[in-house]
Order: C-alpha cells, then structure tokens, then sequence
C-alpha cells in the first residue's frame, strides 16, 4: 500500500462539497476505490490520525475511514455516509485534523448519531456511535460536505488559524 499526500488547510480542495459514489461505480470500479481506501487507511495510520476524508487526499469522492476507538484494529471505511439521527445531547472535546496539524481546539458535538453508509462490498450499513467514535464520524461527515472543524470556532479564533497558515505557506512549511 502506498502514502498518500495529505492535503493541508487553504487548498480549494477541502472546500468543495464531494460527490457521491453510484453503487454501480463502486462495483465496476471496485478494486480501484479499494485501493484508494486502503492507501487512505495507511496514510491515516502513518499520521497516527483516526480518521480521514478523501478530500484530504485530494479527491473529492464520498468516501471516508474511520478508526473505532473501541478496537482499534478494526477500520471502517464508509461510502456516501450520511447521519440520519443525532440525539439532544451535546459533548465538548478537543479535536484536531490530519489538514490543520498542531491545531486542536474545543469543539461541541453531537454526543450520539446514527450514520449510514456503503461499504466496499457495496452493503448497506448502519452504525450507532457513542462518545468518540461519534465525534470522528461527525468529524469526517463534514469533510465531506467541505466543512471543517475549525468554522465551529469563533470568527477571532478563525483569522488566528488563517494567520498561522498563511506565515506557514509563506515560509514553505506547508
Ligand atoms: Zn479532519
């Protein structure tokens, strides 16, 4: 398997809304999406993160990995994910993002969400998730809807982040 490039804050990339996968593409093309979902899975593990949307390889698919952190050996990959039900309740935590490294911020979630999805065998899926792993899929959800988790932020937080990047880019650190 192969590392891919993760792509950082301030390309176009992140921002455009991804496009969903047909289930007669995910067949005929399955060996090609599965090896993508395999390089994003080792690209993932490589950058010690626990999830990861394909625009942050720079493709702009519905497709996302998603560590469980109740065992950390299994790895889901999700096709077309989409969160049908997200309970009352709201968590704070710290998070961070593969695209924005050695930022990490408080960020208010949805304590429990129901998200379904395809999987590479073209499966119907639906998972309940709790605590972390919630918050990972709402996380990369988002990602595919060229969201960040940094617009949850305060717009003085916001113009920090973009300043921190900016003086990154200009100094090649990108
Ligand atoms: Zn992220």
């Amino acid at each position: 398997m192969a590392k891919l490039t993760i792509i950082k804050y301030g390309d176009s990339v992140l921002r455009k809304k991804t496009r969903n996968l047909l289930l007669e593409e995910i067949n005929t093309n399955n060996s090609i999406i599965r090896t993508l979902a395999y390089n994003m899975i080792d690209t993932m593990q490589c950058a010690e993160g626990v999830g990861i949307a394909a625009p942050q390889v720079g493709i702009s698919l519905s497709l996302c990995i998603i560590k469980t952190p109740q065992d950390l050996s299994q790895t889901l990959v999700m096709i077309n994910p989409k969160i049908t039900f997200k309970n009352n309740n709201k968590t704070c935590c710290q998070e961070g993002c593969l695209s924005l490294p050695g930022i990490y911020e408080d960020v208010n979630r949805f304590s429990e969400v129901i998200c379904e999805y395809i999987n590479l065998d073209c499966k119907h899926c639906i998972i309940e998730a709790r605590g972390l792993l919630s918050r990972i899929i709402q996380h990369e959800v988002d990602h595919l809807n060229a969201k960040l988790f940094i617009d949850y932020l305060s717009q003085c937080k916001k113009l920090q982040i973009n300043k921190i990047f900016k003086t990154r880019k200009q100094n090649g650190l990108l």
